[in-house]
């Protein structure tokens, strides 16, 4: 069983580009360039050395004492919390606004849900000097007020998308409108291993450093480079996909992938899409996706406002078909005790979609001598406001 992707650009049966006729240009050069550009030795080292001077990489991979006590099993926290900008979002802006320079490409468009994507890529133009466009339902503009003001500050133009239910997948639709009215000039960063291929290589790619580190890290401080299990929660899947990047083919390592139930699986207000997707066909790729019976794209709901998306990429996809990965979902409850309790453990503020993979813990027993790496995939600061609510602080 293979579960990287083939040539033609799928994970088994999920992944490939199925794109409208008039963005085939855009796909077709970016296909054409991603892998001969990634291996490019000056690439490599642009890329590298960004990750290290300005994301501040390697990220560390913290033993948990107070956690792996608590649950009697050896806890290891893989630290993207701690890059620049609070998450693993800009392993993957960073490839992406190289490869776009490499590509020549000066003007660069995305989406973004939360804002946090959009802040990842308004960082990276900033630093690049280059023009930066974000897509935001008008909704999520006004929820997420903090977000659309660092966009700004940092160059960003934010431009509301005023159809549909005015969020996520709105804003995409618009930002796939742009980029076929600009197939010259400008290049689509998409933020999750989601999106036609190439995209969801490339994204995987980028996010590869996380298992990199992994093993060398692991290598110091176990004497060993595999774990016995890799948790991540799953959104679209990028901070997943890197950190399980490079155990994707030796079995001894366990992956575990924490999707949100939000108010519960069954309650309606959830966004556990591998339990409750089906086939489809979402921006671009086919994959797993939340819809009704005749097919509509159905709005998830988590209370993180990174893992409502109402697909998964096409890797996790292959990873569920195929029971390769063990899907838990976590609902908004579970995951917030989990992240309250890293606080007082352990004194690290997870994000909300981290604190989902933390829930782990409370649902699956692991034994004594089990080696856990688990991807903190952000830190809790922009949620701040949420956990006030919901404990009442
Ligand atoms: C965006 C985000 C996620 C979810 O996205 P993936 O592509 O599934 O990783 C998870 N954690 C944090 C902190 C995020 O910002």
């Amino acid at each position: 069983m293979n579960y990287n992707i083939n040539e033609k650009g799928y994970y088994g049966e999920f992944g490939g580009a199925y794109i409208p006729e008039m963005l085939y240009p855009n796909v077709e050069e970016l296909r054409q360039n991603y892998l001969k550009v990634m291996a490019e030795p000056e690439f490599q080292k642009e890329f590298n050395q960004l990750l290290k001077d300005y994301v501040g990489r390697p990220s560390p991979l913290y033993f948990a004492k107070r956690l792996s006590k608590k649950y009697n099993t050896k806890v290891y926290l893989k630290r993207e919390d701690l890059n620049h900008t609070g998450a693993h979002k800009i392993n993957n802006t960073i490839g992406q606004i190289l490869m776009a320079k490499r590509l020549g490409k000066h003007r660069i468009i995305a989406e973004t849900g939360a804002g946090q994507h959009g802040v990842a890529t308004a960082t990276v133009c900033a630093l690049m000097g280059l023009e930066c466009i974000v897509y935001m339902g008008e909704i999520d503009i006004a929820r997420q007020a903090p977000n659309v003001a660092r966009m700004k500050m940092l160059g960003a133009t934010v431009v509301p998308a005023l159809s549909g239910s005015r969020t996520l997948k709105d804003a995409t639709n618009e930002a796939i409108r742009d980029w076929i009215n600009n197939p010259v000039d400008t290049h689509y960063i998409i933020g999750s291993v989601v999106g036609p291929h190439p995209y969801p290589d490339m994204v995987a790619r980028f996010q590869a450093v996380v298992s990199e580190e992994i093993q060398w890290q692991l290598q110091e401080h176990e004497g060993k480079t595999n774990p016995d299990y890799v948790v991540a929660c799953v959104g679209g899947g990028s901070n997943a996909a890197g950190a399980y990047y490079h155990f994707l083919e030796n079995t001894d390592v366990k992956l575990i992938a924490i999707e949100a139930a939000g108010l519960g699986v069954d309650s309606g207000e959830s966004a556990a899409t591998s339990v409750l997707g089906k086939e489809g066909i979402i921006h671009g790729s086919k994959t797993l996706l939340m819809q009704t019976n005749d097919g509509q794209i159905t709005e998830p709901y988590s209370i993180s406002a990174g893992l409502d998306y109402p697909g998964v990429g096409p890797m996790h996809a292959h990873l569920y078909k195929t029971g390769r990965a063990e899907f838990i979902a976590i609902t908004d409850d579970q995951a917030m005790n989990a992240g309250l309790e890293l606080c007082k453990l352990e004194g690290i503020i997870p994000a909300i979609e981290s604190s989902h993979a933390l829930a782990v813990f409370e649902q699956k027993k692991f034994q004594p001598e089990d080696v856990v790496v688990l991807s903190l995939s952000g830190r809790g600061d922009k949620d701040l406001q949420n956990y006030i609510d919901y404990f009442k602080f």
